[in-house]
């Protein structure tokens, strides 16, 4: 038994029809929690669990916090989530739901994250978003799953925040021997921490995040990232914030799912018409999200060029 669900793997003919190829969907937005993360948090809880852990902390208002919850409230071990004060009414009450204790601190997360800090004692596990081989090797899951149904892609599509999906992917496709399969790594222009490295050719900082894709919001990448980078065929995407949330708006006529514009971003390449026409068959990870309403996505593409 594992905390994450088999998701389902479904060929969507409207985004074929966009793209010019055969796109496969593995619809990671159905995850108990909402989005992908629950499969490499929900390793990770469970390793640290089997430890003698007694209490988690996490410094996520996003979809990473809300994954800890939920395997905190299935192991029955009791989950602390620090946030900041720019944290939505709406995370705060999806992680309440989940039974995690919240704690709103500073204007950042930078400060939110180092009051996460001084709250482990021992017996406590802090449970990094992106940025833990823990996580990489339960989001990896994701592909052996791909692998069992005998479908191998010609290239595989996600959105890139923190890194720790892509490397967790990249960890996937070595461990079923796919070494030849590209990634087609997207980020929106206002958060391109893995594209601003790539191009350095070093680990940088971003000075500041400007997307309405949130949960893409991490200023510097994990280090695994852009070794993927170096050792794995990658090629990197950007999209506007206004190309990701029509995404989402056409994904949820298309398919009747709503996603977060960080998952949008990743759609937004199939819907860019004969962006994949150079491939057969496409599989896109529709890492999903929580935390957006259609409201909202209707309210910021009011609000973006
Ligand atoms: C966390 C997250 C991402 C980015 O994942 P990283 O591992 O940080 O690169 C993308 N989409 C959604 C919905 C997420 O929650």
């Amino acid at each position: 038994m594992t905390l994450h669900i088999q998701t389902p793997l479904i060929e969507s003919r409207p985004l074929s029809l966009a793209s010019g190829c055969t796109v496969w969907l593995k619809l990671e937005a159905v995850q108990p929690c909402g989005s992908f993360k629950l499969r490499g948090v929900g390793h990770a809880c469970e390793v640290h669990h089997a430890r003698g852990a007694r209490h988690f902390v996490s410094s996520s208002g996003g979809n990473a916090g809300l994954a800890v919850a939920y395997a905190g409230r299935k192991l029955g071990v009791p989950v602390t989530v620090v946030v900041p004060e720019t944290t939505t009414e709406r995370a705060k009450q999806l992680l309440r739901l989940e039974g995690a204790k919240v704690v709103v601190h500073g204007s950042s997360w930078q400060e939110a994250n180092e009051l996460a800090q001084t709250l482990l004692g021992s017996g406590d596990a802090f449970i990094h978003p992106f940025d833990d081989p823990l996580l990489w090797a339960g989001h990896a899951s994701l592909i052996d799953e791909v692998a069992a149904t005998g479908l191998k892609p010609d290239a595989v599509v996600l959105s890139v925040g923190g890194g720790g999906l892509l490397s967790g992917v990249v960890e996937g496709l070595t461990r079923n021997g796919w070494d030849d399969v590209p990634v087609l790594a997207v980020e929106t222009t206002g958060a391109a921490s893995l594209h601003a490295a790539v191009q350095a050719g070093h680990p940088v900082e971003l000075e500041r995040l400007a997307s309405v894709a949130t949960s893409l919001g991490a200023k510097r990448v994990a280090d695994q990232a852009l070794e993927c980078a170096r050792n794995h065929p990658l090629h990197n995407h950007l999209v506007s914030d206004r190309a990701a949330l029509e995404a989402c708006e056409r994904f949820l006529l298309d398919h009747r799912v709503l996603v977060e514009p960080a998952c949008g971003a990743a759609l937004a390449v199939a819907y860019e018409a004969k962006k994949l026409a150079e491939y057969n068959n496409v599989l896109i990870v529709v890492c999903g999200g929580a935390t957006a309403t259609l409201a909202q996505i209707q309210d910021w593409l009011k609000q973006v060029d």
